[in-house]
């Protein structure tokens, strides 16, 4: 059997606290709502200093998306923060130039 990936709410509640308060500042509801149940499949893994991006679907990297892609830049207070959206799932958060992100404490 498969381990089925964490929530990026339980890993990163912090982050997506921010996702959900930004996405609804930005008119974006119903995205405001999927972050909540969005999962971490996996890291960017381009080793870039700078860059803390979250893979939340099984997408292969490099690849291009297809139709139905948009993206959907955020205003944090630092840093950039864009999802990257196709058909209305979020596929990607990509998570750059902000300070590292805080896992909660594990029991
Ligand atoms: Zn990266």
């Amino acid at each position: 059997m498969e381990q089925e990936s964490p929530l990026v709410r339980e890993v990163f509640p912090e982050l997506v606290d921010e996702l959900v308060h930004l996405l609804e500042k930005e008119g974006e509801r119903e995205l405001a709502i999927c972050v909540w149940d969005v999962r971490m499949i996996g890291e960017c893994g381009c080793g870039d200093d700078f860059c803390q991006s979250i893979r939340t679907s099984d997408h292969p990297g490099g690849q291009p998306y297809g139709p139905g892609r948009r993206c959907v830049p955020l205003l944090p207070s630092s840093g950039d923060l864009i999802l990257d959206v196709v058909y209305g799932r979020i596929m990607y958060i990509e998570i750059l130039g902000r300070p590292p992100l805080r896992r909660p404490v594990q029991a």
